[in-house]
């Protein structure tokens, strides 16, 4: 569970004591590692405050604001689609979508490096 806590600035901009409002501990200043704001949407380095007795994360109102900036910048470009294998002439044909091709800037005779991951993923890598 994450509470939000406001007031922890005090006038001036000075930095005050987070208190975990459970255990009436002073939290201390993290940085993890992985945290995931919303499912599937992993962020790497997050400020945090963690209470040493429950150890609860209790983020300020700023981190937390930085924290869903991140996250919406993430859903923004984790975009996917689905598209059908086809064929010309002898060779299997997947077509890019238009969104990607602009988002990429991709353009006609732009060469692409394909690399099998297992038997299920493909990475293509724009050159
Ligand atoms: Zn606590």
């Amino acid at each position: 569970m994450i509470r939000r806590l406001s007031q922890h600035i005090g006038e001036g901009g000075v930095e005050m004591k987070m208190i975990c409002t459970k255990c009436k501990q002073e939290a201390k200043k993290v940085v993890l590692d992985s945290y995931e704001h919303e499912r599937g949407i992993k962020l790497k380095d997050v400020e945090a405050y963690e209470c040493p007795k429950c150890h609860e994360f209790i983020f300020t109102e700023k981190q937390m604001e930085e924290i869903e900036k991140r996250t919406e910048a993430i859903k923004v470009h984790n975009f996917s689609f689905e598209r059908k294998i086809t064929v010309s002439g002898r060779s299997l044909v997947i077509n890019i979508p238009e969104d990607i091709t602009r988002h990429m800037k991709l353009v006609k005779g732009m060469r692409a490096r394909l690399t099998p991951i297992d038997d299920k993923e493909l990475l293509i890598e724009i050159k």
